[in-house]
């Protein structure tokens, strides 16, 4: 489980992330959902490793992971990452893609876990093919089967799908939620549209000037809104 308490980012003296605290726990996923530079990608970056907090803390599994003296770096804090721009390795084979954050493993057990992975994203003709053979969203596939490679207890997804168009998006979103439920993976997913946060959150956290305004059931907080303000972003956004 993921848990951060009291994260706070200030950027030339304005609070960008102010006191956001939020628990997600194995198997669920939590939409923080919010209009542009709410703050939404620098709470991401911070529990990633790539940002650092001025205050705050963040427990992986029950485990300090970071606060403002102590600090696990990225690489070792098992938290898996998608974002819309971390793109393939161009010059790597899909394997290789797939394979790249599996460490101290032997190269049979890295490629059954490699054929395991694309067999799941229905990509296993392209085990041996290279990122730019693929579609974007077969691209996308195999960046959730990397990221998912590692068997990662968390998963930070920043917009991941804003690339695709429609179409692709809806089975795409379904079968990234089927993968991560049964890894039984806590999920964080970065999002600005209401319907993707309806569609794929157990929890949604809205975030607004660096606050989390309200949280809770899809269904509670589209119904049942906390001020004017999440009234207009949600028929906005529609
Ligand atoms: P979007 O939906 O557009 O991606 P966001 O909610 O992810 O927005 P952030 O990227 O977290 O927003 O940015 C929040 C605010 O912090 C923005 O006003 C941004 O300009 C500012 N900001 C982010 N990183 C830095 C930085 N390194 N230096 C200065 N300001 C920054
Ligand atoms: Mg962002």
């Amino acid at each position: 489980r993921l848990e951060i308490k009291h994260l706070r980012r200030s950027f030339n003296g304005r609070a960008v992330v102010d006191d956001v605290s939020l628990r997600i726990m194995p198997g669920q996923v939590t939409c923080l959902l919010g209009p542009s530079g709410c703050g939404k990608s620098t709470t991401l970056r911070m529990i990633a490793g790539v940002e650092m907090q001025d205050s705050g803390e963040i427990w992986v599994d029950g485990r300090l992971i970071c606060d403002t003296v102590f600090r696990i770096p990225p690489e070792r804090r098992e938290i898996g990452l998608m974002f819309q721009d971390f793109a393939l390795f161009p010059h790597l084979s899909v394997a290789d893609n797939v394979a790249f954050g599996l460490k101290g493993m032997s190269r049979a057990d890295k490629r059954a876990r490699v054929t395991e992975l694309l067999e799941r994203v229905d990509l296993l003709r392209f085990i041996d093919g290279y990122p730019h053979q693929l579609s974007g969203g077969e691209q996308q596939r195999v960046a959730l089967a990397r990221a998912l490679a590692p068997r990662p207890r968390i998963m930070l997804m920043d917009e991941p799908f804003s690339g695709l168009d429609n179409r692709l998006r809806d089975g795409i979103r379904d079968e990234t939620l089927n993968i991560l439920k049964d890894e039984d993976t806590a999920v964080l997913l970065v999002t600005h549209e209401p319907d993707e946060a309806m569609r794929m959150a157990d929890e949604i956290a809205l975030m607004r000037d660096g606050k989390i305004v309200q949280q809770g059931a899809p269904y509670n907080v589209y119904t049942r809104p906390v001020d004017r303000a999440a009234v207009a972003f949600f028929s906005d956004a529609n």
